[in-house]
């Protein structure tokens, strides 16, 4: 093990929730080992003529209840550890929302703000003409992460139909709408955290416009939870991205922040009254202290380890939606339960993206398109029942909501396990 390894704090989770979810302990001992692991190298010759050899990872963790599924990520700091956590909590997430997957995960080592478009595209096809062998529509599905987006995921369903000579859209999800996109993948992951706030808000009794929100990362999640918890009244106090962070106390116009930040690429503060919008005052805090500002609601929606035993005593927020994956670390997680903070765990809160991504493979496979307000009814279903189920673990078994979503994780990927034989079963103990 690493100084640190994310996929070794990871699994840790497997322990507790193993223990309350009853399952054989073979169970716990595949989980702590993903299946396959591809690392490729990818040459592209760059605008200026040089050649630049990029590295990047697949790792495919379990496909016990199906296909697997999982983004892939472009960022400087990716790794192998890195991903194969990613691959474990994919496998969890899509088990306790109950979708028929397995988990996987992607990435390259690349800083896609320092490439051309061209050279982008080039990467993206590259990744592809590497992996084609082991990701497939009926094997491993990959979907946009951090810094990827639907026009990359477009060029990789392109760039895979060209090899296979046919078009083949179920390959990989979060693709443009004109490409067999679904309508509502755009939103999902921030709106299945909001289906899982709205249903806090009925059990806490919540009036919303007395709610205060601090969200950390404005990215493509980060934005859309902010959006549709804005709408309906919640004060979203504090934002922020990979340069820093704005707080106004009497909250942001998030529309407005979102229009700004998408057409400057900078995060300013910006207030509109009618089609008026002019900047209005708001304080420059750093991403540490929006952590740590008091306020109802705190949601990381950026990078992993944000939370960690440095400043977990410093969090104030009584509930933490961990929109990001792998925002806390499994010591300060310690922390925040023993200060009696409720954490909405990355495995259900985020658990919208993958959802909506199942829904495009399905529309793809079967050639028939389904409306938004199809896609957004039947996402609100499952987040819903999925927050429901996980709440009531929580209330059964005296524990916290993360050991609870690992427990009907468990129990889940263990029964599909234990159908194809368990060691009673082979030893002619059990008929
Ligand atoms: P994104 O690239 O659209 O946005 C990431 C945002 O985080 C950007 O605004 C960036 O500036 C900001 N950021 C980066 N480093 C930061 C830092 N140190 N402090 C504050 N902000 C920082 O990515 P995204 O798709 O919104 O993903 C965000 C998180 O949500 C990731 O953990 C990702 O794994 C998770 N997630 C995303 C999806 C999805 O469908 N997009 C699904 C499930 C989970």
């Amino acid at each position: 093990m690493s100084e640190h390894s994310l996929f070794e704090d990871a699994i840790k989770q497997l322990d507790q929730a193993g223990e309350l979810a009853k399952v054989d302990p073979e169970v716990l001992a595949r989980l702590r080992h993903p299946k396959a692991i591809m690392q490729v190298s990818i040459p592209v010759r760059m605008d200026d003529g040089t050649l630049q050899v990029f590295e990047g990872y697949r790792v495919q963790h379990d496909s016990t209840r199906g296909p697997t599924k999982g983004g892939i990520r472009y960022h400087p700091d990716v790794s192998l550890d890195e991903v194969k956590a990613l691959a474990f909590w994919m496998t969890c997430k899509c088990a306790v929302v109950d979708i028929p997957y397995g988990g996987a995960k992607g990435g390259i080592i690349v800083n896609p703000k320092d490439l051309s478009r061209m050279e982008l595209e080039k990467l993206s096809r590259g990744f592809v003409d590497r992996m084609a062998d082991f990701i497939g529509p009926d094997t491993d599905i990959p979907a946009p992460d951090v810094y990827t987006n639907a026009m990359i995921m477009g060029w990789m369903m392109n760039e895979y139909s060209n090899i296979q000579r046919k078009s083949t859209p179920a390959v990989i999800t979060g693709k443009p709408i004109a490409l067999g996109g679904s309508l509502g993948r755009d939103d999902a992951t921030g709106r299945g955290a909001y289906y899982c706030i709205k249903e806090l808000e009925r059990k806490r009794k919540w009036e919303p416009t007395q709610i205060t929100v601090a969200v950390q990362g404005f990215g493509n999640a980060g934005q859309h939870v902010a959006r549709l918890l804005h709408a309906d009244g919640y004060r979203i106090v504090a934002v922020s991205d990979s340069r820093g962070a704005i707080y106004r106390e009497e909250g942001f116009d998030i529309p407005s922040l979102i229009k700004f930040k998408n057409e400057s690429r900078q995060l300013k503060a910006v207030y509109c009254e009618g089609s008026v919008c002019e900047l209005v005052e708001s304080q420059n805090i750093t991403n540490e202290a929006l952590l740590e500002l008091d306020v109802d609601l705190l949601i990381p929606a950026a990078l992993e380890n944000q939370i960690t035993l440095d400043n977990a005593k410093d969090i104030k927020a009584q509930v933490i939606v961990e929109v990001a994956n792998g925002p806390v670390s499994s010591d300060a997680n310690k922390v925040l339960i023993e200060k009696h903070k409720l954490i909405v765990p990355d495995i259900l809160a985020n658990a919208g993206g993958v959802t909506v991504s199942y829904f495009e493979w399905v529309q793809n496979r079967a050639g028939f398109y389904w409306t938004v307000d199809e896609v957004h009814h039947r996402l609100q279903a499952i987040m819903s029942r999925s927050f429901g189920e996980v709440y009531d673990i929580m209330d059964e078994h005296l524990t916290d909501m993360r050991t609870a979503a690992y427990t009907l994780a468990i129990k889940r990927i263990g029964d599909a396990i234990s159908a194809g034989g368990t060691r009673q079963y082979f030893n002619g103990d059990q008929k």
